[in-house]
């Protein structure tokens, strides 16, 4: 890590009394780990400052991580430090005020091609925005303070986006930074009961999507979960976009990606891989994302049949020229 980059940041939350915070929008447990436990570290580090998350932007299945703050008048935004969290570019920030903060701070781990902030600490091959939290802390363990809540929004935010500690992402740093968080006290149990229980109906639309799934000649997986489908299962946005993670464990399928009927009746795409990298694929479909996991957005069955085909290509072309793939 990039540990010269953590001292200028400290330095500039020292100078402000208010810091508000920002993420992305669609928030995952990373994202809303990074947010809320920073939050918690620097409240319980400086009690005389005022730290607010005003968000309207959440995740029904994250609930547990606890509510945000109430919205702030434009006013109180103009001398206060923003600090963004997990956001490569500004247009995907889910409170659109951060531009108007006195200066801003981005921390970050996706590839870094919007320089939106006043200061940058982005690490694009951390595991997740939280480890990035986690190592800030630990930095400055002298001067900041950290107990049980931030801990365990922390973990949170680790496990959900290392896939469990799954991901290629993950190094030794990934683990001593999550075993110091489980020396604070994280209760997993009752973590991972909140992440991952589910409930019949939930895995009976599992069972649907291993019988609907469709895959290519070269090896991808896809399925496209449209609103009559969500609206005969009962699910929510989230219940559906869920899916991408039932396909991940085909031999042979190199990538996989989930088309869900989105609210505002445009299509989401998630993208997921394992050795092909997809972000650049995500790029052209107005996405981005990480290598082996990135969003996109299509408007039509046309461009579905695009995308897939791209995939398609890029997962030939990647057997071609390799052969010790899974
Ligand atoms: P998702 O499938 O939405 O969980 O996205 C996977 C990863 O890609 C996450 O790290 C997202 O932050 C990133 N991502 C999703 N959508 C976009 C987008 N439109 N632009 C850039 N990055 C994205």
């Amino acid at each position: 890590m990039n540990t010269q980059a953590l001292t200028p940041i400290l330095d500039k939350i020292k100078a402000y009394d208010h810091i508000i915070l920002f993420r992305h929008r669609r928030p995952d447990g990373d994202c809303l780990g990074a947010s809320k436990g920073l939050q918690r570290i620097l409240r319980l580090s400086f009690p005389g400052k005022v730290i607010d998350l005003p968000e309207s932007d959440t995740s029904d299945y994250l609930a547990f991580l606890g509510p945000d703050d109430p919205a702030l008048p434009d006013e109180a935004y103009q001398n206060a430090l923003g600090i963004v969290v997990d956001t490569g570019d500004a247009e995907r920030i889910s409170n659109p005020k951060y531009a108007l903060c006195r200066e801003l701070i981005k921390i970050d781990h996706h590839p870094d091609r919007d320089a939106y902030a006043d200061l940058s600490w982005v690490e694009e091959h951390s595991a997740s925005c939280c480890e990035m939290i986690a190592a800030f802390y630990t930095h400055f363990q002298h001067e900041l303070r950290m107990d049980q809540e931030a801990a365990a929004l922390l973990y949170t935010g680790i496990v959900t986006d290392s896939g469990r500690f799954r991901y290629p992402e993950v190094n030794g740093d990934t683990l001593r930074y999550a075993a110091a968080l489980l020396d604070a006290g994280v209760d997993t149990q009752r973590l991972f009961a909140q992440l991952y229980l589910r409930d019949a109906a939930s895995l009976r639309f599992q069972a649907y999507v291993y019988e609907h799934l469709q895959l290519t000649e070269n090896g991808v997986a896809y399925l496209h979960i449209d609103a009559q489908t969500q609206q005969r299962f009962g699910l929510s946005f989230e219940d559906a976009s869920a899916a991408i993670g039932y396909l991940d464990s085909i031999r042979g399928c190199l990538c996989w990606l989930a088309f869900i009927d989105a609210p505002d009746n445009t299509i989401r795409v998630r993208l997921r891989s394992r050795f092909v990298a997809i972000n650049t694929l995500a790029e052209r479909h107005h996405g981005g994302g990480h290598a082996f996991a990135s969003g996109a957005t299509v408007y039509s069955k046309d461009e579905i049949q695009s995308l897939i085909a791209e995939a398609d290509a890029l997962v030939r072309d990647y057997k071609a020229e390799h052969s010790d793939w899974l």
